[in-house]
């Protein structure tokens, strides 16, 4: 089985062009210290301004303007995430014409949960050792007690972000250094963040003509909203890779890779819940990988390839996906058809 996890992993790299004899971290102090500023600022700040808005609506209740900028936001960003950071820049399951590109780099960005290269690099380093040693967010690495594993999911839901290994980028995302374009996209991170919480509260503020509304459309649509969408997707790392949830019908590339599928988090992350099937084809657009799966991020990239803003967008033929069930003899990663 050891030779068959490493051809996995090679063929996986191989396909995302990765130069895998480059070293896998880059240890330095200062970006040790820049983690442990943008844990603090993008991850605990926004859980307490959230708590403080659950209970403010407590004494003056959400309108429906702010529950509206809440959900358009958060579907906007879940979006960039999903089809953007995830599906097409980490994976590379279809192409972009530059402006959708661009578009969903700044939708996701405004999740704060890193600059696109960081994550993409993260992301990879995590399909390349998941759940084993070298997996920053795996819950599986603490040990098998309750506790233990208890403590694992803190970390892989949370705490991790406040100090881990950074993948080396030019090892990891090679192809999105080369990328002109989304490497300027990426750069503006900040600039996404803050515009991902200005536009909410400017159209609160216009909507309702009042200097309220514009506070609760940006408290709703911006903060809460950023805090929202970046739990959909820690919950990814720490739910979805925990044996307490979920099913596992398709063998990943590796013995120990834990990642499990889950309609309820399928619902709330645009068909990312899927993540046993993710694992077992990352290249695959498609996670819910039958028409009947709830997989709305795969629907709206069918959207954006029938108005011509997508093309060569991947997904497994059926052969493909049926050789990849748990006790059925393993295939080729990569082998995939183009619709
Ligand atoms: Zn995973
Ligand atoms: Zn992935």
């Amino acid at each position: 089985m050891e030779t068959d996890v490493a051809t996995d992993i090679q063929l996986e790299a191989e396909a995302l062009q990765l130069p895998t004899k480059r070293r896998r971290f880059v240890h330095d102090v200062y970006l040790h210290r820049l983690q442990r500023r943008h844990f603090l600022i993008f991850s605990v700040l926004p859980l307490l301004i959230t708590i403080a808005a659950i209970v403010l609506a407590f004494y003056r209740p959400l309108t429906w303007v702010d529950l509206g900028l809440f959900a358009g936001m958060w579907f906007l960003n879940g979006l960039g995430m999903s089809l953007g950071f995830h599906r097409v820049f980490s994976h590379k399951c279809a192409k972009l014409k530059p402006s959708l590109k661009v578009g969903l780099c700044a939708l996701g960005s405004m999740a704060a949960v890193g600059p696109l290269l960081s994550w993409v690099a993260l992301h990879r380093l995590h399909h390349e050792s998941a759940d084993m040693d070298g997996d920053v967010h795996s819950p599986n690495l603490h040990g098998s007690s309750f506790w233990q594993r208890t403590r694992g999911f803190f970390h892989a839901h949370y705490t991790w972000m406040a100090r881990h290994q950074y993948p080396n980028i030019t090892r990891y995302a090679p192809d999105l250094l080369k990328d002109r374009t989304l490497y300027r996209a990426s750069q503006w991170y900040v600039t996404w963040i803050v515009l991902g919480l200005v536009i909410p509260g400017v159209l609160g503020g216009l909507i309702t003509m009042t200097w309220w509304g514009a506070f609760t459309g940006f408290l709703w649509g911006g903060v809460v909203r950023m805090f929202a969408v970046a739990n959909v997707f820690w919950s990814l790392s720490s739910f979805s890779h925990l044996s307490w949830f979920g099913t596992r019908p398709y063998r990943a590339h590796n013995d120990f890779d834990n990642a499990g599928n889950n309609p309820i988090f399928a619902l709330l992350s645009f068909g990312e819940g899927w993540h046993n099937n993710h694992h077992a084809f990352p290249w695959s657009a498609h996670h819910g990988l039958f028409w009947w799966s709830m997989d709305y991020g795969f629907w709206v990239l069918k959207f954006f390839e029938a108005i011509g803003l997508a093309y060569d967008v991947r997904v497994p033929s059926r052969k493909t996906i049926a050789s990849r069930r748990v006790g059925v003899v393993p295939v080729q990663v990569g082998e995939g058809t183009i619709n």
